[in-house]
């Protein structure tokens, strides 16, 4: 059975490349009915903080990529990476290292007055433990000399790394912490994981990881490293290209399947396809549509397929994914109800969570409405004039889109006006502003006796 993970280092916001990872792995679990795993990698104490924790789980959460199990803490395997070393050590694959500081450091420079390379080779690596002294050490990986590691990589093909240029790593510090590489390889192996999909920037890693899987003779995962994400420009995506964490797009309020969508497409492609559901990306997603080349962030394409979705969502989702995301933004609260009433009319013209809420705004707000500027415009007094003559025929219409269209069709005519001219005022006295839904949209969300009063305001 297929099991993936995704290993942040909880050192603060969740980063967009990590949620695009999350997701990958997420729905590769989910394709081959697998398990999707999380382990935090807060072995670094002074940078890891529990509130980044937090921040990352409620990142899944929004994003929707639930993992299986409990949440894995890579300081607390710390014994087992440890043992690890040991096991190693006692196989044979491991050495003691008593090399101090000052001198590697001295080896380094004597190797670099002789054009030798400065790679680190420690003069303990063969020396039986009987010889040992009773002094602090490392304890290092006893890597091979010769030849290559090749890591047969989903996405970017068999990547060769020359065994001279690989030092022997260390596995365990002297006061019996386990490196980074160690602990990542442990964990990996005990948590089952089957295939690791992460960022190309981990490529050099898992040369030296997979010398570990070798050294205690575990099967290495299907390795498959993805491009990083670029900005516009196609330089690595940082913050002066704009947002770069998971919570600042669901504050600029693009619906979470919206996010899934584009991220999947962020580097990863099945023919044509743009839009999609989260049911087709589940049923279509594989490594081999991977792309190896970096993928850049475009905001104009996000929000595009924002549009998309939040057409083709239900008009119930549409009101809660607003509703949240109002609560996120500390927006004044909103009227569910009336809220609900607008999304029908105004959800196929809104490529975000606040357009919804601008859109929705004529029956969220109460009279008297105030219009702005641009629709003011079209309050001139012959309009006015027109607006008073055509409350008496709404007054006694009955209140279907047919009949509107026809009163107020035939007040037109009989003004000599376009339906457009007339359209303008209507907007104006009914939602105070030039962008609206349909003038028949809104008569009939607002009702009879709303609409009257409205024209009634506007035309005093
Ligand atoms: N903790 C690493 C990171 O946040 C991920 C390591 C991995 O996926 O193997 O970049």
């Amino acid at each position: 059975p297929v099991v993936t993970r995704i290993a942040p280092s909880p050192t603060g916001t969740m980063h967009i490349g990590t949620a695009r990872t999350a997701l990958f792995n997420w729905l590769f679990a989910r394709r081959h009915s697998g398990r999707f795993l999380l382990r935090v990698e807060d072995t670094d104490r002074e940078r890891s903080t529990p509130e980044a924790t937090q921040t990352i789980l409620a990142g899944l959460e929004w994003l929707g990529l639930d993992h299986d199990g409990d949440v894995v803490s890579q300081f607390d395997n710390a014994p087992r990476h440890a043992e690890v070393a040991h096991a190693m050590l006692a196989s044979g694959h491991a050495y003691r290292c008593f090399s101090s500081q000052s001198e590697i450091e001295a080896f380094r420079e004597a190797a670099r007055a002789e054009g030798r390379s400065t790679l680190f080779q420690s003069p303990w690596r063969d020396v039986p433990e009987a010889d040992h002294p009773d002094a602090p050490s490392v304890i290092r990986l006893k890597a091979p000399r010769e030849g290559q590691t090749v890591i047969a990589d989903a996405v970017q093909g068999n990547v060769t790394f020359r065994n001279d240029q690989l030092d022997d790593m260390v596995l365990l510090r002297s006061d019996g912490t386990p490196t980074y590489m160690l602990a990542v390889v442990v964990d990996d192996h005990d948590m089952g994981v089957t295939h690791v999909i992460r960022g190309d920037d981990h490529l050099n890693n898992a040369a030296r990881q997979a010398q570990i899987f070798d050294g205690m003779g575990w099967a290495q995962p299907v390795w498959a490293h993805i491009p990083l994400i670029h900005g516009a420009d196609g330089k690595k995506l940082s913050k002066r290209h704009g947002a770069t964490g998971v919570e600042e797009y669901a504050e600029m309020g693009f619906p979470a399947q919206a996010l899934r969508n584009y991220l999947a497409r962020l580097g990863w492609s099945h023919g044509d396809d743009e839009f999609f559901t989260d049911a087709q990306a589940r049923e279509w997603f594989d490594l081999e549509g991977i792309g190896r080349a970096p993928a850049r962030l475009d905001l104009k394409k996000l929000e595009n397929l924002s549009g998309q979705h939040i057409s083709a969502m239900a008009d119930a989702d549409v009101v809660a994914a607003t509703l949240e995301w109002n609560d996120r933004v500390g927006g004044a609260p909103l009227d569910a109800e009336r809220l609900a009433r607008a999304v029908p009319v105004v959800k196929d013209a809104c490529r975000t969570l606040p357009q919804v809420v601008e859109r929705a705004a004529f029956v969220l707000r109460d009279r008297p409405v105030t219009p702005d500027d641009n629709a003011a415009k079209s309050l001139d007094s012959v309009s006015r004039g027109i607006l008073h003559e055509l409350t008496p025929h709404l007054r006694n219409a009955s209140w279907t889109r047919d009949v509107l269209e026809t009163v107020v069709g035939d007040l037109a005519r009989a003004k000599d006006l376009g339906l457009g001219k007339l359209a303008a005022p209507l907007r104006a006295a009914l939602a105070g502003r030039t962008a609206t839904p349909s003038v028949f949209d809104m008569m009939l969300v607002l009702g009879r006796e709303e609409t009257l009063a409205r024209l009634e305001d506007a035309a005093a």
